[in-house]
């Protein structure tokens, strides 16, 4: 949900972790410092400084090899696992559990607690996931446009794009090229959260950052604003697992 990287980022990829062969994503940027971040879907950042020796970074993963393994294996262990859309699965969507039933002769729909998954041509089990997805990707967008629109309206700006995505870390973003990206996974998120990253985000049209000041534009917008943030810092990207 930042507006901008504080740090500017100026190069990725995707490595292997010696000896463990997990992906982790390198990426080098201007800031002085390390860092290594497991995120609870197991995607890991290795943040470096530009012109750091290879043997020095090799090192600082040999030291943190144990932790990084017995993070992952917990991880596996403890959080949800990828939405499959299996018939008879309990998915959370929208803040509901819902059961997916496979169905050959009705519409794709939701109901309060059912997912009808029409499944009529899939040839393979993992065009279960692509059709719920694009399914509830459109229900999202059908959702967010009018919170979006309203809350650009009552903040003053306008011209907004906005585009659903995955995203492996974020819930959401807002560009300078007048872009707000959702995160896809917020189907997994119950309503008062999907609106108030909404709102977070078209706060950051206004104030670029996280001052009083956008806290302050926010809570006139959602007032429930700190129950939502505390469900995400919670739940945060256990909930993303669901989707990557
Ligand atoms: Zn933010």
């Amino acid at each position: 949900m930042r507006q901008k990287k504080q740090i500017k980022v100026t190069n990725y990829q995707t490595l292997m972790y010696p000896d463990l062969g997990y992906p982790y994503e390198l990426r080098k940027s201007r800031g002085k410092s390390i860092s290594l971040t497991i995120y609870p879907n197991n995607f890991i950042i290795l943040r470096i400084p530009n012109r750091m020796p290879k043997n020095q970074v090799i090192e600082f993963l040999q030291e943190r090899k144990s932790w990084v393994q017995a993070k992952f294996q917990d991880n596996k262990k403890h959080n949800p696992k990828r939405a499959e859309f299996k018939d008879g699965d309990l998915i959370p969507i929208f803040g509901k559990l819902r059961q997916v039933i496979h169905t050959k002769n009705q519409e794709t729909k939701l109901s309060n607690t059912i997912l009808y998954l029409n499944i009529k041509g899939i040839k393979s089990e993992s065009g279960f996931r692509t059709r719920a997805l694009s399914f509830l990707k459109n229900e999202l967008l059908q959702i967010a446009s009018p919170i979006l629109t309203d809350a650009l309206k009552q903040i003053g700006t306008k011209n907004y794009d906005l585009k659903i995505r995955k995203m492996r870390t974020l819930w959401g973003s807002c560009s300078s090229n007048h872009q707000i990206s959702l995160n896809l996974g917020l189907i997994f998120c119950p309503m008062e959260v999907i609106k108030y990253v909404i709102v977070h985000e078209a706060t950051h049209t206004k104030v670029f950052n996280h001052s009083t000041a956008f806290w302050h534009l926010l809570s006139a917008l959602d007032k429930n604003f700190m129950k939502s943030e505390k469900w995400l810092k919670a739940d945060r990207s256990k909930t993303l697992c669901y989707l990557l």
